[in-house]
């Protein structure tokens, strides 16, 4: 792409973007003089769409006027309120109705899918993670193989990058899962690994875990509402995610869940049952024994909440006006002018540890910079919002939706001067 590094430049990308006007959807914080921050922190709480208060409100409202009568009349009935997610959520992931619903948050949908498609015997009971996974999954993971009576040190697989490289290669994975995957039950790898915003290629991985006979799974948290998912194409058999970053939802909204059409009908999976999940036909007959809805809805326990499914409602609309492909053509483009900046503006000062190559990273770059956390500390003083990760990552996500080319531009200029 033809970038120039220049406050000009930068501007007349903004003046072409044709999605430019959607950050007027969207509340910026202010620092404390009024100004509009520097926000690069929306693959960890995504802002807030306008339109939110608007439609949380409705809820209060018909809760006020109704009460247990919004149930049935509310203008979006809270009965069967999850289900104005699904298509809009289907079409965000790449999947089939049947494949998702919105329940719960994201380690508790993970333990859920566990519970189903972990299932080791003594020949096959490993499951392998990326190295720096985001900690809860690591939690999740170990407490399963404890659960199931095997010990985390022998069975948690931790697939590390080659020594000094900053992240792992597709082939190496493959070629991990062909030596080993036989004693491998369940693959688990981010879409997005948090720390290094490296993107994993989940079609091969899928292709080569289900190979070796490996069940897989993705957690899409720094995925879903980034990358343009092709879940039911790729194949794993479930993924999960959440709606508070990327997504824009609210912090600690309600997350998604995703099981491959293959299973829809697999009523003899184990799993942990609750009214929500049994035959929506029958569930208020209340009867003694439990049948599941075919697909992810099945898998649902409780009635959900409606007040953040709401304010995911409000940002879904929203997605679902711009489509996951225009948006991440808009974020290639964002976060290649971040790159290049980066490359040409503080070449020495600053290394970029994730992948160069567009296919393998979404938004978010992670950089090592000089003066670490000191570097970091004196951005926030100046109001750019980012986040720095332990051991020694400074976390950048431009995020197509609300973050614009100047919003880069001022960032690398300010990173010169700190
Ligand atoms: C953000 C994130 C989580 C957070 O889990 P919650 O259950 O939503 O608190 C878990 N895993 C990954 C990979 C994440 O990025």
């Amino acid at each position: 792409m033809d970038f120039e590094p220049t406050l000009d430049f930068a501007r007349r990308m903004d003046a072409d973007d044709p999605l430019a006007a959607y950050r007027d959807h969207f509340h910026i914080p202010k620092t404390a003089d009024g100004a509009e921050c520097l926000y690069f922190t929306g693959n960890s709480l995504g802002l807030q769409p306008k339109a939110t208060r608007e439609y949380v409100l409705e809820e209060l409202e018909d809760w006020a006027r109704l009460g247990v009568e919004g149930h049935f009349h509310a203008r979006h009935p809270w009965m069967p309120y999850h289900e104005f997610l699904t298509g809009q959520t289907a079409r965000l992931v790449g999947a089939r109705p049947v494949e998702v619903v919105v329940m719960n948050s994201l380690t508790v949908n993970l333990h859920l899918m566990m519970v189903s498609f972990y299932r080791p015997t003594p020949d096959r009971h490993r499951i392998v993670l990326e190295a720096h996974a985001f900690p809860s999954d690591r939690y999740a993971a170990a407490s399963q193989i404890r659960f199931h009576g095997y010990d985390p040190s022998e069975a948690l697989v931790e697939l590390a990058p080659r020594p000094g490289e900053d992240t792992l290669r597709t082939e190496d994975i493959e070629a991990f899962l062909e030596r080993e995957g036989e004693s491998v039950a369940l693959v688990l790898l981010g879409g997005v690994n948090y720390y290094t915003g490296q993107a994993f290629d989940l079609e091969r991985i899928t292709r080569a875990a289900h190979a070796q006979g490996c069940v897989v799974g993705f957690d899409l948290a720094h995925a879903a509402g980034n990358l343009a998912l092709r879940l039911h194409d790729d194949g794993p058999d479930f993924a999960v995610w959440c709606s508070y970053k990327y997504l824009n939802a609210g912090p600690g909204s309600l997350a998604g869940c995703f099981v491959h059409e293959r299973h829809a009908r697999a009523f003899d999976l184990p799993r942990f049952a609750g009214w929500w999940g049994h035959d929506k036909a029958t569930r208020f007959q209340m009867p003694e024994t439990f049948t599941p809805m075919p697909g992810a809805e099945g898998w649902q326990l409780s009635n959900p909440p409606i007040l953040p499914l709401a304010a995911l409602r409000a940002s879904m609309d929203l997605f679902d006006a711009v489509g996951m492909t225009r948006l991440r053509e808009k974020s290639v483009r964002l976060t290649g002018y971040l790159a290049y900046l980066l490359e040409r503006r503080v070449p020495d000062r600053v290394r970029i540890i994730t992948p160069a190559d567009p296919a393998q990273r979404g938004a978010q770059l992670s950089l090592r910079v000089a003066g670490g956390r000191d570097a970091f500390e004196r951005l926030t003083a100046a109001g750019v919002v980012c986040d720095w990760r332990e051991p020694d990552a400074l976390r950048v996500a431009p995020v197509p939706f609300y973050n614009t080319f100047t919003d880069v531009y001022r960032f690398v200029e300010m990173l010169r001067n700190v």
